[in-house]
């Protein structure tokens, strides 16, 4: 509850709001918030998840996110050089293990997202995908399975979102409204779009919030930053307004 406050906070002063939700979240009819707050109403989290039954390998500097459903696992990002450690932890807590993951998804070529693969590569009897545009920059000594704009693994839609690079993928969860964002959206002081920094380019980036924001979005979990589980269609509708 501690967490969810602070991150409530964070969105910009609901906690409040949050509070209330919170202590009604017996999910009594009775109990239904007002309509003008539903869209502050975080997404439901199964224990131990972050967002519906994503749970979040938080790395610090940046997240990889696990969806585990019916004993099977798919991993979107794999961290920095180094992390599976704290993957398989993850994993751990998750009640998985590295045999239960049947998919390794990689929103983009950079190593902050992909470093993790030289070490989880070998543990894992998975198909490892990544954008087809991002594809051959990706060094991986399994072969990578290319996805495109509407390909879907293990119930998730894949966008495609360049940009941040030019073969950039977010994956996104009809069924929940959960968006996993890569790097096309952070949440490091507030939502923002791809950090101009690290952006090959930016008109593209600008079009994929855009475009991220004609989705029917619920929770965002992004690379960097908090996950942002409450009023994130609307953050992300007045980010989208403000793109050039
Ligand atoms: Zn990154």
């Amino acid at each position: 509850m501690r967490r969810i406050s602070r991150r409530l906070l964070f969105t910009g002063g609901a906690g409040v709001l949050g509070i209330t939700v919170l202590t009604g979240c017996s999910s009594s009819p009775s109990s239904s918030p007002p309509a003008s707050s539903a869209e502050e109403t975080p997404v439901p989290a199964a224990s131990g998840a972050v967002a519906g039954d994503w749970r979040r390998v938080n790395m610090s500097y940046v997240s990889a996110y696990l969806l585990v459903r019916g004993g099977e696992v798919a991993i979107v990002d794999l961290g920095t050089p180094g992390s599976g450690n704290a993957i398989e932890a993850g994993l751990k807590a998750a009640g998985a293990g590295w045999s239960a993951v049947k998919h390794v998804i990689l929103t983009h070529l950079h190593d902050d997202h992909i470093g993790g693969l030289t070490d989880v590569a070998p543990k894992v009897n998975a198909a490892i995908y990544a954008g087809s545009g991002d594809l051959s920059s990706i060094i991986s000594e399994k072969p990578l399975k290319p996805l495109v704009e509407g390909d879907e693994v293990f119930g998730l839609r894949i966008v495609e979102t360049p940009g941040h690079t030019l073969g950039h993928i977010s994956v996104f969860e009809p069924t929940t409204g959960i968006l996993v964002a890569g790097d096309a959206l952070r949440t490091t002081g507030g939502l923002q779009g791809s950090d101009p920094q690290y952006t090959t380019d930016e008109s593209k980036a600008a079009a994929s919030v855009r475009k991220l924001a004609g989705l029917d979005i619920k929770a965002i979990l992004p690379g960097h930053g908090e996950p942002l589980t409450a009023g994130a269609a609307k953050a992300l509708k007045d980010l989208a307004a403000t793109m050039p």
